[in-house]
């Protein structure tokens, strides 16, 4: 590393750190901060008002948070609502931006993107899922046209979603070793995690768990009530258990003992942090081949990837699971998903950025 860098982190307007609503980009700040600040960069976060994050230095913001671009059509224009955080976070931002070297986006929303032009400091942007909107992918294009390297991502399949021309750095994911126990001895159990939401494709895992009767213990923040009553209303004989969202450590507690995670995400899972934090616990998955899972998961190493939207196939994946070295999964996590590779990415990145900019 060169030098210490200070960065301004604007975390994802659609809910505060800690509660859940902003899925897996909440854990990749996490992430991204222990690692940078192991590497001896100074970050600071202005995140929605009554985040939560041990050790990290907030700035908490108040206003109205921003709807999730997912529960949008792809014609929706972009939102801005009454007092909105997300104007807040950026109205901070440029404040402040002459204490930093760098601002790092975490919204995946049109307002930051449109802005980066009236900001004297370069901007990275890191977008947490595929092509949703037209509004996006327009606002996306003209910073890749104007600023150009300062696009990242999780995977290739989810740039693959936006327009061809576009060019961006892939940084992938990591979990904190540390925060995670392996297990070698699971119960007859299955685990689904993530928001409970149509994309996510829950039903699926459900009526997969109705054929086989092994249990399926969901974990995760309730975002669609409607989505959710009608799920057990379909699969009344279904042994499911929602415990409801939980934290990291309680997360892993519950998933090292069980003997699969099922994931059967009806859109292009931009990653799928949920697949390496149950490989961290030795825990296989079974997964619709599509995504970012389709990348994460080593097919009959790691789990087993079916075809999507085919319940047979995940049951067929369930039966096959005690074939599945729970070792090897742990050891994946290990080498392929290492906190400070990622520090390493993210700070050669930044690096180029800012540089370019000079
Ligand atoms: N998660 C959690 N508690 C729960 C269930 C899920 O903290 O009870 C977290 C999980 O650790 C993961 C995120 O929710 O970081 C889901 O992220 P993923 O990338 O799998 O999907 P996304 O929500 O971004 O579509």
């Amino acid at each position: 590393m060169a030098r210490c860098l200070r960065l301004l982190f604007v975390s994802t307007p659609v809910g505060p750190l800690g509660s859940g609503l902003g899925g897996g980009v909440e854990l990749t700040v996490v992430n991204l901060v222990t690692a940078l600040a192991q590497r001896g960069h100074q970050i600071e976060i202005a995140a929605p008002e009554n985040s939560e994050m041990i050790g990290a230095n907030l700035i908490q913001i108040p206003g109205t948070l921003q709807p999730t671009a997912h529960t949008q059509g792809r014609d929706t224009p972009a939102i801005m609502v009454e007092n909105a955080v997300l104007s807040n976070q950026w109205a901070y931002a440029r404040q402040v931006q002459h204490s930093y070297d760098l601002i790092v986006n975490f919204a995946y929303d049109w307002l930051p993107f449109y802005l980066t032009p009236f900001f004297d400091i370069p901007i990275a942007h890191f977008v947490s899922m595929g092509s949703l909107s037209r509004v996006m992918d327009r606002a996306v294009s003209r910073v890749n046209d104007k600023f150009p390297g300062t696009l990242g991502a999780y995977t290739q399949t989810q740039v693959d979603t936006f327009p061809a021309r576009l060019t961006w750095q892939l940084l992938s994911s990591a979990v904190d070793l540390t925060r995670y126990n392996y297990c070698d001895t699971p119960e007859a159990a299955l685990v689904w995690l993530g928001r409970i939401s149509p994309e996510k494709g829950l039903e699926d895992a459900v009526a997969a768990a109705q054929e086989t009767q092994i249990p399926l213990k969901i974990l995760g923040k309730l975002e669609n009530q409607d989505y959710w009553e009608t799920i057990q209303r379909t699969y009344p004989n279904a042994p499911i258990d929602y415990l409801g969202f939980v934290n990291t450590q309680q997360l892993q507690a519950i998933v090292r003992r069980c003997q699969g995670l099922l994931m059967t995400p009806r859109w292009v899972e931009a990653f799928g942090n949920v697949a390496i934090e149950a490989l961290a616990c030795g825990v296989p998955v079974v997964a619709y081949r599509r995504g970012g899972p389709a990348e994460i998961i080593d097919h009959g190493q790691t789990g087993w990837l079916v075809e999507p939207d085919h319940v047979a196939g995940l049951v067929e994946g369930i039966q096959k699971l005690d074939s599945i070295d729970r070792h090897h999964c742990r050891q994946q996590a290990e080498s392929k998903y290492s906190l400070s590779a990622l520090g390493i990415r993210f700070e050669q990145w930044f690096d180029t950025i800012i540089r370019q900019h000079q």
